[in-house]
């Protein structure tokens, strides 16, 4: 059997040299956007086999849990695609998303963010990508009442998670030809924590002389980006957890909303690609489903693995589809259905 190594990332192929990748069709829509990935994978003929896996949460110990077959297969394949999951509403039970996040150490939360021809915002020009520290900040779940009517929430700051996230943001923006990395930090008030962050990657950045690196406080930032989005055209922003969840959610309402929106979680033991919006149960089971962020996460993905015609091919298929204008899903105002949509990408490869 083949090794991975010869494409960068561990992982398995078939014996025919196709590597295998664990894909998570997810509750919802999740199904129809995963069969409109599938569909234009296998008319592109890229060489990927999927292990089709189910997360239906089982209990354990009392506390939902991803079954072991699914662990099994992310683990062994170390890529993965994964549809939107239902939230379970209730005690004992957590995030099924979170629980991937923390089982694979997914320290890098990957977000681009483009203006879509042929969906018009009132922003132009938006091009920029926004890396996530995934694992601590606000978001490291150690909160406690100190005493009645006081509740202390610890942001914590690692050098290494910094320098992890870090040292992706400068390759990745290597890797794809951005030539400049902005940290994005509140180091003027929280001056250890996001102090240690800015100074973690400023460290990193030595390494990286072919980089510019710049750094903006997150205020500015949110400013500097809605008034004019052209001052972060080419560049890559890294930041800690809780600034990321809300300005690459800011980025996505500038090019009209989470629906378009890829993401990636990279980590060491696996990297797992996605799309950011949730089942949309109100229209789930009525081919009515955009499959836009799934298939520019599944690009994602392919770029990740190196696969880079492919990833360009189908990319610009999906993309033209939406400039073209003639086979839109709802959501993006026209009357088309996911299926309809998807065989306009394929006639376009
Ligand atoms: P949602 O993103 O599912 O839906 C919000 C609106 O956007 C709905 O009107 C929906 O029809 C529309 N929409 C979303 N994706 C679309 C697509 N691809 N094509 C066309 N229209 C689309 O958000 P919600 O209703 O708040 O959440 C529903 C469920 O999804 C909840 O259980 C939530 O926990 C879960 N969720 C999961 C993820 C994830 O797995 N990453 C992310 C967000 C929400």
């Amino acid at each position: 059997m083949a090794t991975a190594s010869d494409h960068g990332v561990p992982g398995e192929f078939d014996a025919q040299g196709n590597r295998k990748v664990t894909l998570i069709p997810g509750d919802g829509i999740g199904p129809e956007i995963s069969e409109s990935v599938k569909r234009i994978f296998a008319a592109d003929k890229v060489p990927i086999v999927w292990e089709e896996v189910n997360v239906t949460p089982v209990l354990k110990n009392g506390k939902t849990a991803i079954p072991d077959e699914a662990l099994h297969s992310i683990n062994k394949n170390k890529v993965a695609l994964k549809g939107p999951l239902e939230t379970p509403i209730g005690k004992g039970h957590v995030s099924l998303n979170l629980t991937l996040r923390r089982t694979f150490d997914l320290f890098a939360n990957v977000r681009p963010c483009s203006s879509i021809v042929g969906y018009e915002t009132p922003f132009r020009d938006v091009n920029t990508v926004l890396i996530r520290e995934n694992t601590e900040g606000e978001y490291s779940g150690i909160e406690h009442e100190v005493v009645s009517g006081t509740m202390q929430s610890i942001k914590l700051i690692t050098e290494t998670a910094s320098r992890r996230v870090s040292e992706y943001a400068f390759q990745y923006a290597r890797a794809v030809g951005r030539p400049r990395v902005t940290v994005v930090h509140k180091a003027n008030i929280m001056r250890l924590s996001d102090g240690l962050f800015l100074n973690v990657a400023k460290d990193v950045a030595r390494d990286y002389p072919d980089i510019q690196v710049d750094d903006v406080l997150l205020d500015r930032a949110c400013l500097q980006i809605v008034q004019d989005p052209t001052q972060f055209r080419d560049t890559v922003m890294v930041m800690p957890n809780l600034y990321g969840d809300i300005l690459s959610d800011l980025c996505a309402g500038l090019i009209g909303g989470l629906g378009l929106t890829p993401s990636g979680n990279i980590g060491l033991k696996a990297s797992i690609f996605e799309s950011v919006h949730g089942t949309a149960p109100d229209i789930a089971g009525r081919d009515l489903a955009n499959p836009t962020a799934l298939l520019l996460s599944a690009v994602m993905m392919l770029r990740h693995l190196k696969l880079e015609a492919h990833a360009e091919r189908i990319q610009n298929a999906v993309l033209s589809t939406i400039a073209e204008g003639k086979t839109l899903t709802g959501d993006l105002g026209g009357r088309s259905s996911n299926t309809a949509f998807t065989d306009a990408v394929i006639s376009k490869l």
